[in-house]
């Protein structure tokens, strides 16, 4: 039987109906425990009373208004969100992650040709990461395993490995490359922390070089590592910083924001978006950026984080190998695949609520619950997890 779906997800087996806080609720009306944001994008939970106030009464007000003309809203979001990232000026409005790591890249090359000349247009990455699924966010992207049958790819990406401080500095050629775009935490990978000594590097070469340090922070930015931007946590500032996901708390919106070298590099018919800046993702953007934006927010996503980590790091459990992460952004390894865990954490009892899992590798269970669960849902979580570590 041909599926109306193109096969592109191994979607587990559940329809969600509706969500209140961190539980969605299926169409039979079972609830589950939600430790994955929608990977990372409902971050301030379900049917949020803020959030769906300012959507609510954005739609009775405009709904789209297109970019030859000004939006009230778009310009609020975009100065709130420029003031949140620190050291970044402007803000170009998109749609996607993927659609924000293409104008990162735009940005570098454009900056480079403008000042250099042409043959300075390469994009260095890190191996293991993941920037996105067009094909120049995917050859952007550090992992074979997304690269089979797509060829041939965007010229002029590089990827060295993270932590290689040498190959860091071989890669970085000041004749030939115009950026350096990677996560300060890799998400996809299994969520890796990268080092503190290679960031370090990385920004000094880079200032050095006249090389644009670009940081990917679609998954571990917007307060996801206890941090506005988990580069924060790294001391450095960044030439350019893309965002999506937890950005409009699950409505569709990306951005990229550059900082005072690249701020004026993109101009007048240089790059464009039809939906970038929708006054409804505004709207929601506005509401999580209120809400997210504030040390004592971010505080409760560092404290929380912690609350987990050590209940995880309690577990003890004989199949866990590694546990890894920071903030709400956590990995656990186990010796065995990760889906059965999480088949079985969805199932558990018929009669008892599930708990929602997402993967990062086979043998990788991911952790992003939204910033707004509360510490007795985390111990509930907890709970249950163990019960599906047993089963898986
Ligand atoms: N960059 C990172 C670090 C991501 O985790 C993702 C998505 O998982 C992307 C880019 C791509 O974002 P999108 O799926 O919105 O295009």
């Amino acid at each position: 039987m041909t599926n109306i779906f193109m096969d592109t997800y191994n979607r587990l087996p559940v329809t969600f109906a509706r969500g209140e806080g961190a539980w969605l609720y299926d169409t039979s009306g079972r609830k589950y425990l939600d430790f994955t944001s929608g990977l990372g994008v409902n971050c301030l939970g379900h049917n949020h009373p803020a959030l769906v106030k300012a959507i609510t009464s954005q739609a009775e007000k405009l709904l789209h208004v297109s970019n030859y003309f000004q939006s009230d809203t778009a310009l609020e979001f975009a100065e709130k969100l420029v003031a949140a990232c620190s050291g970044m000026k402007n803000v170009f409005l998109c749609n996607s992650g993927a659609e924000a790591n293409e104008g990162a890249c735009k940005i570098a090359r454009k900056y480079s040709l403008t000042k250099y000349g042409p043959g300075r247009h390469t994009i260095v990455t890190l191996k293991g990461s993941f920037h996105g699924r067009t094909i120049t966010t995917l050859s952007a992207t550090g992992q074979e395993k997304f690269h089979r049958d797509f060829g041939p790819f965007t010229e002029g990406f590089v990827f060295i490995e993270g932590g290689d401080t040498a190959a860091l500095e071989r890669a970085l050629d000041h004749k030939t490359v115009a950026g350096l775009l990677m996560e300060a935490v890799q998400g996809e990978s299994g969520i890796r922390p990268q080092e503190e000594e290679f960031i370090a590097a990385a920004a000094k070469l880079c200032a050095e070089r006249d090389i644009l340090l670009m940081f990917d922070e679609i998954q571990c930015g917007m307060g996801r590592t206890g941090t506005f931007l988990a580069c924060e946590q790294y001391g450095v500032t960044a030439d350019v910083i893309t965002l999506a996901k937890g950005i409009a708390g699950g409505v569709p919106a990306g951005a990229f924001l550059a900082g005072e070298k690249a701020a004026g590099v993109l101009r007048s018919g240089d790059h464009g978006s039809t939906f970038g800046g929708n006054p409804l993702a505004g709207a929601a953007g506005i509401t999580v950026l209120d809400t997210v934006a504030n040390p004592a927010f971010l505080g409760e996503i560092k404290r929380k984080g912690e609350k987990l980590l050590a209940a995880l790091q309690s577990l003890n459990h004989p199949r866990i190998r590694e546990i890894r992460g920071r903030g709400l952004m956590l990995a656990v390894d186990l010796d065995y695949e990760a889906r059965p865990v999480m088949e079985a954490a969805l199932a558990d009892d018929q009669d008892d609520p599930g708990l929602l899992l997402l993967s990062a590798g086979p043998n990788t269970l991911r952790f992003l619950p939204p910033y707004i669960i509360s510490d007795a849902e985390i111990d509930r979580g907890l709970e249950m997890l163990t019960r599906a570590l047993d089963r898986g």
